[in-house]
């Protein structure tokens, strides 16, 4: 794994976000703050040495679900960031629900991460944290709150809770246990935590103000019993924070010093300073403590970026599993064919704003073209063959010959070296490249038409067979001798058309996928119909395909551009090399959904 501090940094366009940043480093915000070598409360931090890393940024996936495209952004954000400031991001798995442990869905988060190029090493120690690690913690801070008159045990109904709570246009109502006791409170806290009160009887809330024009600041709830067994604490515990009060104090033990989240937590930011201003008050985390920034989520039309929403089309099967490569999971992008490059340089080109909006697919596929386009290998494959047949090849070349032909791996990379093929009396073509009678504007083949046979002869179509149904069977052409492309006559005889094909002698049987968006419509489920019902039924189509010998020594995963029809991936999955050749279509050439 990559270190973090081997990475160069990089000029990058400037947003609210590095503003931020650099007025921090500027100011020295953090520069006298010290780091005790793990997470850790104040006096911890304090017995260590000052902080190696000039920013501490984290990425904090709750484990419930595969990381989609806008995790992606957020990871691209948070650990790229870090990298270019010389600071340090942390991976932490937001863990706070007693939820079951799916260690699938841990190791997938982790490869993810690592897979887009990023590692939480850094200076000689691994940045992975689990934020149940700091229940311990969480609980002393509930108890300084309860002492410090700031938090008080609540024993109103939910209903009566959710009641006087008020709304947007009416202020909050106190809560009648709103006056107990410091002492009282700190028995009722240690009732609950002891499992005295059954889930719901109880909660542990931050005494602010229940009129606050911020409905976040209405005594928001800390703590909630819940008789359930956690991955990590096992049956330790029977009370769990909630995630706003978790959320500031995992990032205060960690000394981040930018807690970069989403825009729908902007009104939560005042309960973050509230809470790490009292915590900090009471000598319990170090100071100045970390800050919270907000930036749009990504929306991705075409998509849905949702966990839930993911899952439920893998639950009701409307994909084969979160790896399908019509997903926008990072799984399912990789498998598509997507590179971390083409994720990264994605992520650079969308940057950070702070209004909610949606970003057009083919802003991910040009990332995709941008990226792949100097790299992948070049190669020929006919996706629906019909058989061309070279009515005069056995009285010019001999029956039996085979014809060898040539083409540039890369046409802008010589030192790539060629891909060898051979010319036959039998091509595989498109059927599309055929007509009877030729629309205007059609210069491929029609009865009496010269076109080139790409890097091969001049043919002049002569005729077309076809079946019973009147589909089209076999297509006839004369070879026009001496026009071998790369041979001194080729340019003899001028054509218009110029058609890719696969040797019927040496061409390679494969299976290709062919997909297409995952919804017909640009933003799936926000209208009246649910998300469900908008996925586009045509979006993946199945063909046997002729490719060429190159194809055949394919490894998985491996990309190409398949001349004029686009990138295609090696399937991760089901291609093997030499006995099972399966392609993924990853994108077209250029925007055709446009049309
Ligand atoms: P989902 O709603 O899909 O479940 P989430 O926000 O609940 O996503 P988390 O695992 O809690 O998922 O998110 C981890 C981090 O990823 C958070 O910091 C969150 O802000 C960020 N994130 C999630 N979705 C997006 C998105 N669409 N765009 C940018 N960042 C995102
Ligand atoms: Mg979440």
């Amino acid at each position: 794994m990559a270190s973090q501090n081997d990475k160069e940094p990089v000029a990058r366009q400037s947003n609210f976000l590095r503003q931020v940043i650099e007025r921090d480093l500027d100011q020295g915000t953090y520069a006298q703050r010290q780091w005790g070598g793990s997470p850790g409360d104040a006096a911890h931090h304090k017995a260590g040495a000052p902080d190696p890393a000039k920013i501490r940024t984290r990425f904090p996936p709750e484990p419930n679900g595969y990381l989609h495209v806008g995790h992606a952004k957020s990871i691209c954000l948070n650990f790229g960031l870090a990298q270019d400031y010389q600071g340090t991001c942390h991976l932490r798995f937001d863990d706070t629900n007693p939820e079951k442990e799916e260690i699938e869905y841990v190791d997938a988060i982790k490869d993810a991460v690592q897979w887009l190029g990023y590692g939480w090493d850094a200076n000689g120690t691994s940045h992975l944290y689990q934020a149940s690690d700091y229940f311990d913690f969480m609980y002393r801070a509930a108890e300084y709150l309860i002492e410090a008159g700031f938090a008080y045990v609540d024993e109103q109904t939910p209903e009566e809770m959710r009641t006087n709570r008020g709304d947007f246009g009416k202020p909050g109502v106190d809560s009648p246990f709103r006056s107990r006791s410091i002492d009282e409170n700190l028995q009722r806290f240690r009732d609950m935590r002891d499992g005295k009160l059954e889930d719901g009887k109880a909660v542990l809330r931050a005494k602010i103000d229940m009129t606050s024009p911020n409905i976040n600041l209405r005594d928001p709830a800390l703590y909630r019993i819940k008789h359930a067994e956690h991955h990590n604490t096992g049956n330790k515990w029977c009370i769990y924070p909630m995630y706003t009060f978790a959320h500031p104090i995992e990032d205060a033990l960690e000394n981040i010093t930018h807690s970069f989240c989403t825009l729908e937590f902007e009104d939560q930011r005042p309960f973050y300073d509230w809470l790490l201003d009292r915590l900090a008050e009471g000598g319990l985390i170090n100071s100045p403590h970390p800050r919270q920034y907000e930036f749009a989520r990504l929306n991705l039309t075409y998509v849905v970026t949702s966990k839930r929403k993911l899952k439920q089309l893998v639950d009701g099967k409307h994909v084969t599993g979160w790896d399908d490569p019509r997903m926008p999971t990072i799984v399912g992008l990789r498998r598509r064919g997507y590179t971390p490059e083409s994720l990264r340089l994605f992520a650079d080109r969308i940057g950070v704003s702070k209004a909610d909006s949606w970003i057009d697919y083919s802003t991910l596929e040009i990332a995709l073209r941008d990226d792949l386009d100097p790299k992948a290998a070049r190669a020929m494959a006919v996706l629906d063959p019909v058989k061309m047949v070279v009515t005069n090849w056995d009285e010019l070349m001999g029956a039996g010959h085979l014809e060898p032909c040539s083409a540039p791996v890369h046409p802008h990379a010589p030192e790539r070296g060629k891909r060898e093929f051979m010319f036959g009396k039998e091509l595989w073509i498109e059927r599309t490249d055929y007509e009877d009678t030729p629309p205007k504007g059609f210069f491929r083949l029609f009865p009496g038409n010269k076109v080139r046979m790409k890097y091969g002869y001049v043919v002049e179509c002569v005729g077309a067979s076809r079946d019973a149904s009147g589909r089209l069977a076999e297509v006839q052409a004369k070879l026009v001798p001496d026009t071998r492309s790369g041979t001194p006559g080729a340019d003899a005889v001028k054509v218009k058309g110029n058609i890719t094909w696969v040797g019927v002698a040496d061409g390679v049987k494969a299976e290709v996928r062919l997909y297409d968006r995952l919804f017909s419509v640009p933003q799936p489920g926000t209208g009246d119909k649910d998300f469900v019902e908008e996925i586009n039924p045509e979006s993946l189509q199945v063909v046997t395909a002729y490719v060429e010998p190159s194809l055949g020594r394919a490894h998985a995963d491996e990309k190409f551009q398949f001349e004029r029809h686009g990138y295609f991936v090696a399937d991760r999955k089901d291609h093997v090399t030499g006995q099972r050749p399966v392609f993924n279509r990853v994108t077209g050439l250029k925007d055709s959904w446009a049309k």
